[in-house]
């Protein structure tokens, strides 16, 4: 099944107790499309550059075979442009700057081979952006979104629009909490699912993710790590490894949405063990696989 992906492409700059970087490939497309592209071939990707977008950004696309025919490239104007900085607990992190530049004017626009997408991922982007895409979509078979506090605390009624036609809506706790105005995850759930997604994932990092339907809660660990380097798109690889699963196995069933869920973990836990996309850039499906199955191990117990 095809998978369209649409999101911020960005130059990051990280702060984490272990390290830093400058200008670093980043952005929700660009993880959500990476960890896709191990299940569904190409990913196709919408989204906006500048001209000072490094050629190493492209070929990184490239070697997992995304495909860009959709990626405007505004040769005048500057690249999205993000950084944050992670406390000691590495689930802490502050926003420093975000500077939208070439998406302050950004209007996406879905190429005709790919309105017929079965499968939209909707990344952390401007949530009348994200709507602008689902109006240029023909029937898609499922539209799965992510979003952030920056846009929940600015375009909250808006996103409350967007989210009438979502089916999945992927958040972490403390975003849940402050689209829901309430503390308590479970009913946090349900108030959203009122909004329109019939299923709500809640990341809570290191801590795992919870998914809940009007028949089900659902509850992932997290892969319990030694070494995570930079937690930056753990929660895009999640949705990308989601929907990547989703996509390749067209089946939208309780028990297989549970195993999405597993494999977006997995992404996730590639992604934060390496600075940037790079955890990203080389696995081997084998690898994902066995992952999966220490997943399945972690929380299996005999009566
Ligand atoms: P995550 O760690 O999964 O929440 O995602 C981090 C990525 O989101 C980074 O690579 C940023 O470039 C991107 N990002 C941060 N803020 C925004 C924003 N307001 N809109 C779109 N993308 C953003």
């Amino acid at each position: 099944m095809s998978v369209l992906v649409v999101g911020s492409l960005a130059l990051d700059s990280i702060e984490t107790p272990f390290g830093s970087a400058k200008d670093a490939l980043g952005g929700s497309a660009v993880y959500i499309a990476a960890a896709a592209s191990y299940f569904v071939n190409p990913v196709r990707l919408v989204g906006v550059v500048g001209g000072d977008f490094p050629s190493n950004g492209l070929a990184f696309l490239e070697e997992r075979k995304i495909d860009v025919e959709g990626l405007q490239v505004i040769a005048e104007g500057k690249t999205f442009r993000w950084s944050g900085r992670y406390h000691y607990d590495l689930n802490e992190r502050d926003s420093l700057s975000t500077d939208l530049n070439v998406f302050e004017k950004f209007d996406p626009l879905i190429p005709e081979g790919y309105r017929k997408s079965s499968f939209v991922c909707l990344g952390n982007i401007d949530p009348v952006l994200q709507r602008r895409v689902l109006d240029q979509m023909e029937k898609p078979r499922v539209v799965i979104c992510d979003t952030m506090n920056y846009w929940i605390e600015r375009k909250k009624k808006e996103l409350q629009d967007t989210l009438r036609f979502i089916k999945i809506l992927i958040l972490n706790d403390s975003e849940a909490r402050l689209l829901s105005r309430e503390p308590n995850l479970i009913r946090a759930g349900r108030v959203i699912r009122s909004m329109g997604p019939s299923v709500v994932i809640i990341k809570k990092g290191e801590h795992g993710a919870l998914m809940m339907t009007d028949t089900l809660t659902f509850s992932a660990p997290a892969y319990p790590m030694e070494n995570i380097f930079d937690p930056t798109g753990a929660g895009d690889s999640f949705a990308g490894g989601f929907t990547g699963w989703l996509a390749r196995s067209d089946d939208l069933s309780e028990p297989n949405l549970k195993r999405a869920v597993i494999y977006g973990s997995a992404l996730a836990s590639f992604c934060v063990e390496k600075f940037g996309v790079e955890g990203l850039r080389d696995l081997t499906y084998l690898q994902i696989q066995d992952r999966y199955r220490e997943f399945r191990e972690l929380s299996r117990f005999e009566d």
